[in-house]
């Protein structure tokens, strides 16, 4: 699943970061693959990521096998990371000319042993690149959160314009199936507003848990931490928990289990 939108500070990573843990803690083994340069979902998941270190960028540019970079996720026992150095910034430009390149992730996920993992979740960068296009072509589904704010919509068509451009050229099984209202504030008629535009157009994909806008969540990657951890009982922590059952529980009606 790849956790896409172009526009920056949306709560893409957070999503990524705290979706995966809440999964992980419901039993499922969970990777997140970071595939912003900025590294900001490694952090959060305190895997290391110094510049020239292996991470996805070799994984992307030198063929490294994947199984080489992942690590375990500290006191997460089902949690895994892929990290991102700042060297994958350039891998926007080294990709390229190369042969395939918008398909290296995918590429570099079949050769590893995906099927040990139940969800493999891809963090994006704020940009609709070669790295993003990675992303989509590696995925079954895009998840895409939406800051609860004016302007949320804005460059929503060519996000999508993008995932069907994927699907008709690399990936036929890609589907956005996933939307998540983020950074919800109750207080203001504007953080409504936008999220029943968001339910009117979008439907079903729209997921019933709303993330509150809290401090804890925004204070927990300074710690390393989900906000699960962090804060077990907070508004943010119980949210992302639902969202997670709803996320598996979904995907347990489609497969009948
Ligand atoms: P993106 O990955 O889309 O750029 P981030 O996940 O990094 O966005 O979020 C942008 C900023 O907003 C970060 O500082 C993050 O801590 C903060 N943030 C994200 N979600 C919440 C939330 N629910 N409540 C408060 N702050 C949040
Ligand atoms: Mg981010």
């Amino acid at each position: 699943m790849t956790v896409a939108n172009q526009k920056g500070g949306v709560g893409k990573t957070t999503t990524a970061v705290n979706l995966a843990a809440a999964l992980s803690m419901h039993d499922q083994r969970v990777l997140v693959v970071d595939l912003d340069p900025q590294g900001n979902a490694s952090t959060a998941l305190a895997t290391e990521h110094r510049s020239g270190m292996p991470s996805v960028y070799q994984v992307l540019v030198d063929d490294m096998p994947l199984s080489q970079i992942v690590k375990p996720v500290p006191d997460m026992p089902n949690l895994y990371c892929a990290p991102a150095t700042l060297d994958l910034a350039g891998a926007e430009i080294e990709l390229v000319p190369m042969v395939g390149r918008e398909t290296r992730l995918r590429r570099a996920l079949a050769s590893f042993d995906a099927m040990e993992f139940d969800y493999i979740l891809i963090d994006c960068p704020p940009s609709l690149g070669l790295l993003t296009v990675n992303a989509m072509a590696a995925a079954q589904e895009v998840l895409i959160p939406i800051q609860c704010e004016y302007y949320a919509l804005e460059g929503l068509t060519q996000l999508l314009q993008n995932v069907e451009l994927v699907r008709a050229h690399l990936n036929q099984t890609l589907s956005v199936s996933t939307i998540l209202l983020t950074m919800y504030d109750g207080r203001t008629r504007l953080a409504s507003q936008v999220a029943e535009e968001v339910r009117s157009h979008f439907g079903d994909t729209v997921l019933d848990a709303v993330i509150p806008r809290s401090v804890r969540v925004s204070e927990a990657p300074s710690y390393g931490q989900s906000v699960m951890t962090y804060d077990p009982g907070s508004s943010g922590a119980l949210a992302y928990m639902g969202a997670a059952r709803e996320i598996a529980y979904r995907a347990a009606a489609l497969t009948g289990a």
